[in-house]
């Protein structure tokens, strides 16, 4: 993923980079010169401790993996076969695969023009006798309109689950994301805004259900007798390890969001006189971190997206095209019945892609990123 393998000596400018310029490892050593190595350990209530406190929410249950804070939140929520669970339909996969795991029903919704997020009035229409919960996800860094979805999901009684994988630190109206809904689920992989290598936490302000989340996360272990089990957890526990890589990058998470947004700055003023380019949301009511710095291609451009990014790699410059839609997919084709009902995520998915955007990123490399987006815009006919 960082390492570009490919055969040209040309050294690439990747999109995304971890930053461990700080404790991590002098806390990883201390787990392993002490022996605390599994999810038994200082470092997992720490790391609990200071996210949350971050997310301004009163509960954090690390686990290994982003995907899994998903599943874990919606068991835990009770979600289970046959109840539906509004997903937008363009996100990574494994928001609607987590909905998957509980044999319940991804329906998938189209995202807003403006914000990219799942489109509000799109998903009331999509609301049955059977829809137990919505998933907003705060997609490449920008938040989703909380206030329709909170307010649609009381007026239905609706758990929300918010997805903050791509989002840690942005705001909805001065508020960080995760602090919203019922549950709110964050990935620590190895090209999130801060990483452990593979990681994820389940942040919450409701106590009954963070009990819910420890329990099952550790196969559902009675306290006081050993062996005893009341139902079927799982092993999603985050090993010490990985919790003092996440203690270590919680400690410089405010400068990396506020580098991120540098970084956007210096694309936006240097891409504002690209008319083929339409460059990053974030509304008024919102702080955008920027995980990755994404923009849309003119479909009037000279040349398709995916030539562009053919383009742009010949020079050294690595990026990613956006998410195709879930609904195009063969694991959820089946689940929907008409085509063409989502024209906001069928366009972004064609047209969008995301520019490197490491907080390792230097103003030259950015300017040159710009610089060559240009050269090859303007060279096309
Ligand atoms: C990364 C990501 C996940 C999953 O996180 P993992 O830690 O890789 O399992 C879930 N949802 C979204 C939107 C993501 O970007």
């Amino acid at each position: 993923m960082f390492i570009n393998s490919t055969s040209t000596a040309l050294k690439m400018i990747p999109v995304a980079q971890p930053d461990f310029g700080g404790n991590e490892l002098k806390y990883v050593q201390d787990c392993i010169s002490t022996g605390w190595i599994s999810s038994v350990g200082k470092y997992v209530a720490e790391f609990e401790r200071n996210f949350s406190s971050f997310c301004k929410t009163d509960y954090g249950a690390a686990v290994c993996n982003g995907t899994v804070a998903l599943h874990l939140a919606l068991v835990a929520l009770g979600i289970k076969q046959d109840d539906e669970v509004l997903v937008p339909n363009l996100t990574f996969i494994a928001t609607a695969n987590a909905v998957k795991y509980c044999e319940a029903k991804p329906v998938f919704i189209d995202v807003d023009k403006e914000t990219w997020t799942i489109a509000p009035e799109d998903l009331e229409r999509r609301i049955t006798d059977k829809t137990k919960a919505i998933i907003p996800v705060h997609l490449y860094g920008h938040p989703c309109n909380m206030d329709k979805i909170t307010s649609l999901a009381k007026s239905y009684n609706l758990f929300v689950i918010e997805d903050c994988a791509e989002a840690h630190g942005a705001l909805y109206k001065n508020e960080p994301v995760g602090s919203f809904a019922d549950a709110g689920c964050f990935s620590f992989f190895g090209n999130k805004i801060i990483t452990c290598g593979e990681g994820g936490m389940v942040v919450t302000k409701n106590k009954e259900l963070y009990e819910r989340l420890v329990l099952l996360r550790g196969h559902a272990a009675s306290k006081d007798k050993k062996y005893w089990h009341s139902e079927i957890g799982f092993n999603y526990r985050m090993t010490n390890i990985q919790a003092a890589i996440g203690v270590a990058q919680c400690e410089r998470i405010d400068s990396f969001i506020e580098k991120k947004r540098q970084n956007a700055q210096i694309y936006n003023e240097n891409l504002a006189d690209c008319n083929s380019i339409t460059l990053p949301p974030e509304k008024e009511w919102a702080k955008n971190v920027f995980w990755m710095y994404s923009v849309l291609l003119s479909p009037d451009a000279k040349l398709s997206r995916d030539n562009l990014l053919e383009n742009l790699r010949t020079k050294g410059i690595d990026t990613r095209p956006f998410f195709y839609p879930l609904s195009d997919m063969p694991p959820y084709k089946s689940d929907v019945n008409t085509e063409n009902e989502f024209p906001t995520t069928a366009f972004l998915s064609k047209q969008g892609f995301s520019l490197p955007s490491s907080a390792l990123l230097t103003k030259e490399q950015i300017i040159f990123i710009c610089n060559t987006i240009k050269e090859i815009l303007n060279s096309a006919k």
